[in-house]
């Protein structure tokens, strides 16, 4: 039988009702032995997910302001939610526990990882499996990264003693025996990891969307889904996954060849997308997957006679950027000419004027020129590599659609073109280079 480890984000869990269905969905296959789950989260547009609830009570609770309203408002949610589940299942007694450990504790981690610990224990007496704890299988080293020697052997080891389990996403150990988070969304890091150490033949992230598109809905009128991606392709379209997956989930999974496929909790009879490892990657005929950019980048773009016989005049431009901790998105050269792509926020309050100083001084270019207000839009497929003219198609879109092309980037994988253009193009450049690709017969 097939192993799947499966994790339910917080849309799909905002409610009672919600909860009951990804409790079904888990229950109606025997692979899924190994669940995951978020916070709840929003239950209509303008409600407020329960971790933000959690660091508004830490808030409140460390500068004594206020008299406990956001976690009033938290035991709201969850006794609702209990309530609605019809179970038996001591909530208060949970909730003035959580309430008193908030207040003795002095980490914003801690009290924002309540959401994840109570759903989970919620999701656990409602399925009848184990709850298993984050803490005891999650661990950080010293630096705040992620201790995969450590808590691999410790998931699998925990997780296949209970055979099914309910693990609550987002948080683990740090070194110091605390509490830690992942950053916002970090659950399905969680999923990732959990999937990777226990060799899940597939980890299915459910969340409230039929997976990806191949564009932006806002931008493009009802683009296809995407069905078959690579993560090499998701990774070059990251400006678009990042609401559906957080963009640090792939790299456990990616690493031990396990596929990930998205999956929407309120249609769950829909495929969703399934993101593939290069190995199993079969091709499905599309020369483009999909298309996505963002606006509000700056080129600072150098030129200087020789460079390229000048030892050393990338990385002197690129100690610079690291100096001043910033890093760059994209660094198209010629054999004269090297340009830095930068996002403009990290350029504000002077530091763009720093910089180019910086440069002037140590690079002494012959020219220097700043460009600002630049978008980037990236076209990605594996069909392109193997389809003359693609290129010759995307310029001829952009040109009839009057775009003018500003810097262009081509990965050497023949994966992706990326294309600069002004910000006020943006738009009309995915309309145009979607048009091309999906629509034109
Ligand atoms: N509940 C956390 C957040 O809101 C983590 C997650 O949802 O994945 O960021």
């Amino acid at each position: 039988m097939s192993l799947i480890v499966c994790k339910f984000g917080g849309t799909s869990l905002a409610d009672g009702n919600n909860i009951r269905r990804a409790a079904e969905i888990a229950l109606s296959d025997p692979s899924r032995k190994f669940v995951v789950v978020s916070a709840p989260g929003k239950r209509f547009s303008e409600d407020v997910k329960v971790t933000d609830l959690l660091y508004a009570s830490y808030t409140e609770s460390r500068d004594k302001k206020g008299c406990g309203e956001a976690f009033a408002r938290i035991r709201k949610r969850f006794c609702s939610i209990v309530e609605e589940l019809g179970i038996d299942f001591d909530i208060g007694a949970v909730l003035d526990e959580t309430q008193e450990a908030i207040a003795r504790s002095d980490s914003a981690d801690f009290a924002a990882s309540r959401g994840e610990y109570l759903n989970a224990r919620i999701m656990a007496a409602l399925t009848g499996r184990e709850f298993v704890d984050a803490k005891d299988i999650i661990f950080f080293d010293e630096r705040g990264m992620f201790d995969e020697k450590k808590s691999y052997p410790r998931i699998a080891e925990r997780l296949f003693a209970a055979k099914e389990a309910i693990v609550p996403g987002f948080y683990g150990t740090g070194a110091d025996g605390k509490i830690r988070t992942f950053s916002r969304g970090g659950s399905d890091i969680s999923g990732a990891i959990v999937a990777r150490a226990v060799n899940a033949d597939l980890y299915e992230n459910w969340t409230d969307v039929s997976g990806f598109l191949a564009c932006d809905p806002r931008i493009v009128q009802n683009p296809q889904k995407i069905e078959v991606i690579s993560f090499k392709e998701l990774r070059e379209l990251s400006y678009m996954g990042a609401n559906v997956l957080h963009a640090e989930a792939i790299f456990p999974v990616r690493k031990g060849d396990i596929p990930i496929r998205i999956k929407n909790t309120f249609r769950p009879e829909d495929a969703g997308t399934i993101i593939l490892p290069s190995k199993k990657y079969v091709p499905h005929g599309n020369i483009v997957t999909g298309i996505a950019g963002k606006k509000d980048f700056t080129v600072i773009y150098l030129e200087k006679s020789l460079m390229n016989t000048e030892v050393g005049f990338a990385r002197k431009a690129l100690s610079i950027l690291e100096r001043e901790s910033i890093n760059f998105e994209h660094m198209p050269s010629g054999i004269d000419t090297l340009s830095l792509v930068i996002e403009s926020r990290y350029l504000r309050g002077g530091m763009l004027d720093k910089l180019i100083d910086a440069m002037k001084a140590e690079l002494a270019p012959d020219y220097i020129r700043v460009l600002e207000d630049i978008a980037l839009v990236a076209t990605v497929g594996h069909g392109m590599a193997q389809n003359v003219g693609t290129s010759a198609r995307l310029f001829n879109a952009l040109s009839e659609s009057g775009i003018n092309v500003r810097m262009i980037d081509q990965g050497s994988s023949e994966l992706n073109i990326i294309v600069g253009i002004d910000n006020a193009d943006y738009e009309r450049c995915l309309r145009a280079v979607y048009h091309e690709f999906f629509e034109k017969q």
